[in-house]
This record gives structure tokens, C-alpha cells and sequence, in this order.
């Protein structure tokens, strides 16, 4: 039977990562908006695993509401998968956690972001400007099972906002192993390393362990 990936996401970048983690041509990856898939649902859960699960048992009930009216089409092997991600400061008690994206405001610019948690650090002793950036990484099944993993990338708040790539919170994320931060290594460094990467390789690893994939 036909498989599709379903991602829980409008973002092309995901869909080109677990494709690129997954490399099975067999198996179609789609972005919820090319399955037809119109669904916002609301992350209302306390961890990084509780809100990517809600997004994908939301997307995974609508696929099934959709297959059993006919709005898609039959015989296709249907895995809904999620991620959820953000930066976990430890001085500031974990914040700004799940709501990263939210925080100070969806629209404003990171810039601002990072320039007003820099100054709540500013008194910060350097070895406790720890910090990560999580994810959890989830998928429904048809049969309704459903598996969630998390991963961290582990760094230091830095004291400036520099570099090019990545995006968000990246220009200010220091990696000490590399001298840099996480917007100064290329997007392939990036990804061998980082929380997503990781999580979706071993959400991955998982399904081919149950025979999913
Ligand atoms: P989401 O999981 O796509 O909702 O992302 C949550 C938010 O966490 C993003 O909008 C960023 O603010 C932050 N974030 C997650 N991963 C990264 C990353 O790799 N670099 C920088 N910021 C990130």
C-alpha cells in the first residue's frame, strides 16, 4: 500500500528534513495544506511532547473524518507527524519554554527577543547562562497509536546576536564545541546536531522498529 507523511506543519523546511532523514522515495511527504488539510489547533498543552501530540491527533482526526467521507482517497497509508520546539533558558526558570514563538508577541522581532533576555542575563554568572533548544517529535498511526520522542541541542546564551543562518533564537545560541553560534554553522551542521534533526531521527528510527516504516 501507498504510504504518505502527513507533517503537521505549513513549513516546507520540516517537510525537506524528514525527507532527507527518512530518503525513501516510496513515501510521499506532504505539508498538512497539500493533503487539504485546513487545521490550527490550539497548542494548549505544558511540554514540548503534549502540544506536538495535540497537533498531530488533530491533523490524524481530520485525515480520518476526510477518508471516511471521501474527501480522500482510499487504499493510502496515512502517518500524521508533528514537531514541536523552543529555547529553554535555565535561569529564567525554563522560559521561554513552549512559548517561545509567543514570546513578547508572535510579530515582534527576534532581534528584541534575544536583546531583552540578554539583559535579564546580564547579571548571570556565565557557567549558569545554560540553556537548549528542544523538540519533541510526534506520529499518530492509522490504527491510533501514537509515539512521542524529545531531544535537546545544548548551549549557552551568548552576549551578542551574530551570524547569518538559522533562524529565531540561533544568532544568539553559542555552541561552545564550536566557538559559535548556532547561525554561524551551516544549515547541514546545523541539522546532524540539532534538536529537530535529532528528534525526527529518532521518531524515524522508532516507527522502522514497529514496522511503520
Ligand atoms: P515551532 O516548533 O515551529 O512552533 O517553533 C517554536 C519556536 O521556537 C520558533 O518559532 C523559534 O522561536 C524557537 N525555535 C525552535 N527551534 C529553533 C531553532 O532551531 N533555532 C532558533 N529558534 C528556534
Amino acid at each position: 500500500m501507498k504510504k504518505q507523511i502527513i507533517f503537521a506543519t505549513g513549513n516546507r523546511n520540516k517537510v525537506r528534513e524528514i525527507r532527507e532523514i527518512l530518503n525513501d522515495p516510496s513515501i510521499e511527504i506532504l505539508t498538512q495544506k497539500e493533503a487539504g488539510i485546513d487545521a490550527d489547533p490550539e497548542e494548549n498543552g505544558t511540554t514540548f511532547e503534549e502540544n506536538a501530540l495535540i497537533k498531530a491527533r488533530s491533523i490524524a482526526r481530520t485525515v480520518r473524518e476526510m477518508e471516511a467521507d471521501g474527501r480522500l482517497p482510499g487504499g493510502v497509508y496515512r502517518l500524521v507527524m508533528s514537531d514541536d520546539s523552543g529555547l529553554v533558558v535555565d535561569a529564567l526558570d525554563g522560559a521561554p519554554g513552549i512559548l517561545s514563538a509567543r514570546y513578547m508577541g508572535r510579530d515582534t522581532d527576534y532581534r528584541i527577543k534575544m536583546t531583552h533576555i540578554m539583559d535579564l542575563l546580564k547579571d548571570v554568572p556565565e557557567e549558569k547562562r545554560t540553556a537548549r533548544f528542544s523538540c519533541a517529535a510526534a506520529a499518530v498511526l492509522p490504527d491510533g497509536r501514537d509515539f512521542a520522542v524529545l531531544r535537546h541541542m545544548e548551549g549557552r546564551i551568548g552576549h551578542e546576536i551574530v551570524g547569518e543562518n538559522g533562524f529565531g533564537y540561533d544568532p544568539f545560541f553559542y555552541l561552545p564545541q564550536y566557538g559559535k553560534t548556532s547561525a554561524q554553522i551551516s544549515p547541514a551542521e546545523k541539522n546532524a546536531i540539532s534538536h529537530r534533526g535529532q528528534a525526527l531521527r529518532a521518531l524515524a528510527r522508532l516507527l522502522r522498529e514497529q514496522g511503520v516504516l
